[in-house]
Formats: C-alpha cells, sequence, structure tokens
C-alpha cells in the first residue's frame, strides 16, 4: 500500500474523482517512491480547471491559476493541485508562451523534462508511464522526454536540472543527453540566474554529488556557469576536495568562495544574486572559519559562532579539510562560556559613559566594551560590576599618565 505521505494526500484526489475528475499523483513524489527514497513534496495532476478546483475545495490558494496550479490545504498540509495542460511555443529558451489546458493525463506526461519525472500514480498504486521511467529508474539513467535538443532548446534550464538529478539521485546522465547538453549548453545564459541557483544549491545537497561533479565536467555545462565559467580550475578544486553533499546553502557558498582563487562573497552574491540573510549566514561561516585557522578551537570562536552556526562551522571544516570536529565538544565549550553574548556583560555603553561625566560621547566606548569581552571571555576579568568598573578606571588612569 502507499506509504504516508500519500495517505495525506489521498483526501484530495478522492474529493477530485467524486465529483466525476481524474487525479494523479505525479512527478517527483512518484519517482521518490518507486525508489523507495524520502518523499519531498506531492504535487497532483488533475483534468479539473483551476475555477472547478475552487469551488471543490474550502481551502486553496491560486497560486498560479494562470498556469492551472492551485494550493490546496488539507489540515496541516499544502499540495499542489495542477491541471493537465500542455505548454506553447517557447521564443526565448525559458518560458512558453502560453499554456493550453488539456483533458489527457499523457499529454501532460509529455511535456514533462525526463522520463523519470514523467509518470503518474493513481490512489490504487497504477502507475502510467508512458516514455520508460521505470526503466530508466533501473538502469539508473537520466533521460529527456522526447529528443534532448528540443527539450532543452525549449527550457535551457533542462540542462542543469539533468546534472541536478545526477547528483540528487546518483544517476548517470545518458548518452545523448550529454551531448546535447555539450551542444547547447550556452543557451543558460538566456536562463535567470535565481532559477540557476535552486538547481545549482540542489545539486550540491544531492547524495551522488560526485556523480554530480562528474556530470557538470562531462557536460562542459560548467563552461556556461557565472563564475564557473571564468575560473575553470574551481571546478577541479570542487571535485578533489569535496568528498560529501553540502547540506547548507551558507556552507555552500563559503566552500566556494575558499576554494576560488579569484572571486569572494561579494561576486558569489552579485553572479547569483544571493539574498542578504545568505549572504550574512555566509560571511559568518567564512569569519569563523578563518578565526578557526589562525588560533584553532578556543572561547572568542564558540562565542562568535554561537549555537546557531555550530553545526554549520563543523560542517565547513569537514567539507574543506576533512577535519571531523565534535559537535559536542563545541556545545560545552559554548555552556561554559561566561558570557553568551555582550547583552550578559554586567556593564553596558551607558553605564560606562556615567562613570565620566565630562567625556564626550565617542568610539571609546565601543572600544572598552570590547576590551572587557575579551578578558571576560579568557576569564581574566570577573563578569562583575564592581570589578569592572575598576578595571575601565585603571585604563582610564594610564591613559592620563
Ligand atoms: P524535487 O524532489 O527536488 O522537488 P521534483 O521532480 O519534484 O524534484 P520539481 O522541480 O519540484 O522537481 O518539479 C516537479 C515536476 O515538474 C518534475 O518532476 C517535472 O515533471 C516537472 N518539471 C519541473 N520543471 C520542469 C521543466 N523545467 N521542464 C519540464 N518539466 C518540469
Ligand atoms: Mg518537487
Amino acid at each position: 500500500m502507499l506509504g504516508e505521505p500519500f495517505t495525506k494526500a489521498r483526501n484530495v484526489i478522492q474529493t477530485l474523482e467524486d465529483n466525476g475528475y481524474e487525479a494523479y499523483f505525479v512527478g517527483g513524489s512518484v519517482r521518490d517512491y518507486l525508489l523507495d527514497v524520502p518523499i519531498g513534496d506531492i504535487d497532483i495532476a488533475t483534468n479539473a480547471k483551476p475555477d472547478e478546483m475552487l469551488s471543490l475545495f474550502e481551502r486553496t490558494v491560486p497560486v498560479g491559476i494562470e498556469h492551472g496550479t492551485v494550493l490546496i490545504l488539507d489540515d496541516e498540509h499544502e499540495f499542489e493541485v495542477t491541471t493537465y495542460r500542455v505548454e506553447g511555443d517557447y521564443d526565448d529558451f525559458r518560458h512558453p508562451d502560453s499554456v493550453e489546458f488539456v483533458r489527457d493525463i499523457t499529454l501532460d506526461l509529455s511535456r514533462r523534462d525526463f522520463t523519470i519525472n514523467a509518470m503518474a500514480m493513481s490512489l490504487d498504486g497504477d502507475i502510467i508511464d508512458p516514455h520508460g521511467g521505470q526503466e530508466h529508474l533501473l538502469q539508473k539513467e537520466i533521460h529527456t522526454v522526447g529528443q534532448p535538443k528540443d527539450r532543452f532548446t525549449e527550457d535551457a534550464l533542462r540542462m542543469l536540472r539533468a546534472v541536478r538529478f545526477a547528483s540528487q539521485l546518483n544517476f548517470e546522465i545518458a548518452h545523448d543527453v550529454n551531448e546535447a547538453i555539450k551542444d547547447y549548453g550556452s543557451l543558460i545564459n538566456h536562463v535567470a540566474v535565481e532559477r540557476i541557483q535552486v538547481e545549482l544549491f540542489k545539486m550540491f545537497k544531492g547524495v551522488g554529488l560526485k556523480q554530480g561533479l562528474y556530470s557538470l565536467k562531462a557536460t562542459q555545462l560548467y563552461k556556461s556557469l557565472p563564475l564557473f565559467k571564468e575560473e575553470h580550475s574551481l571546478l577541479t578544486r570542487l571535485n578533489e576536495t569535496v568528498k560529501n553533499p553540502i547540506p547548507f546553502e551558507n556552507v555552500m557558498i563559503a566552500t566556494f568562495c575558499l576554494l576560488s582563487k579569484d572571486y569572494d562573497l561579494n561576486d558569489w552574491v552579485k553572479a547569483y544574486k544571493l539574498s542578504n540573510k545568505l549572504k550574512r549566514e555566509s560571511m559568518h561561516v567564512l569569519n569563523c572559519y578563518d578565526e578557526y585557522k589562525r588560533n584553532g578551537i578556543n572561547e572568542a570562536l564558540v562565542y562568535h559562532l554561537k549555537q546557531d552556526y555550530i553545526v554549520d562551522f563543523v560542517e565547513i571544516v569537514f567539507i574543506v579539510d576533512q577535519v571531523k570536529i565534535e559537535t559536542s565538544e563545541l556545545i560545552t565549550l559554548f555552556e561554559q562560556l561566561p558570557i553568551k553574548s555582550r547583552s550578559d556583560l554586567a556593564v553596558t555603553g551607558h553605564d560606562i559613559m556615567s562613570m565620566f561625566p565630562n567625556e564626550r560621547k565617542g568610539p571609546w566606548i565601543g572600544e572598552y566594551l570590547s576590551k572587557i569581552e575579551q578578558l571576560v571571555l579568557q576569564s581574566k576579568l570577573k563578569n562583575n560590576r564592581t570589578e569592572i568598573e575598576s578595571q575601565v578606571k585603571r585604563w582610564k588612569e594610564q591613559e592620563s599618565n
């Protein structure tokens, strides 16, 4: 019988069927179910039109109604339900001019990218597989639905998706697909870098990352990706260094920065239009890695890491240096810190200022706080208001002498 995630989506399909429509599980969830690997989101395809879905279900969000997609909320879950559709001509290597709703699931399956993604499954577990997806799952090969050239000139992102699936599933890219990517790889320049980013991140998280990196080279697709196309040796270094999937995006970006000789974080942010949040999180990992390389594991390092970044830090050291630091060692050290952040200090900037009412406000307050913070962290000064204040007075006296 179908496993847990599918049972949650049953009601949606059942309701559609009870009202005379067809509905199937489609895409990645069917592929992952047949492979017996954990299933991500569950997509459903139906011959009901979007407005028909909206009237059938109470809680819906019309997320992409012009493409036929409605989000249906069921208890705490949400399912993307899309009307069977085919796509019109593509005139710019990325967007179809139009979509057309159709009444036949096999037409919908034939617009999908790869045979292993072009299967549908009924509530009873019957599989509709018009393009040989199950056979290709057994062979562990990525084949396009139809001619690779046609499919890649329609939507050039599919070439990177092929490499992403090679990495995610540890599959090989079929020979004709590989050759077509060699021929048409440069078309990916027409694709929005935000879409490239998504696929690249999924690729580097893949359990078969070795295979993914191999495919990126064999297809030569890296020669068309921002920054990789400028610094060819980066892929070689990634291949030599990275032995495991990189689970976090900030660690991924930090790895790229550390292994690149020509490009720093700002270049990656700009080339891939990374969010400010990801930039901040990558910078933090890079700074802590740098601190670790200079002084090893100490109080200052775990203080800067805070608890939130311990796992990311362990990951970057493992990926780049192949050194396994125990998370528990860092957590213990963190727990023993006399202060966990500057706000734990027994004095504030305001306290220090009011000790010297005749002095003007200025950077000296922040500098004193940093010195106090460091001494307290090294247990050279007690985090006690009286002791800190006498230390500050001594500093002031020394300065005026
Ligand atoms: P994941 O488990 O990573 O979500 P997925 O197969 O669900 O993998 P999605 O990107 O979520 O991948 O896409 C869902 C489905 O939509 C795919 O399985 C495929 O059938 C179809 N699809 C997605 N992008 C394209 C595309 N660019 N061209 C053709 N079909 C696509
Ligand atoms: Mg998906």
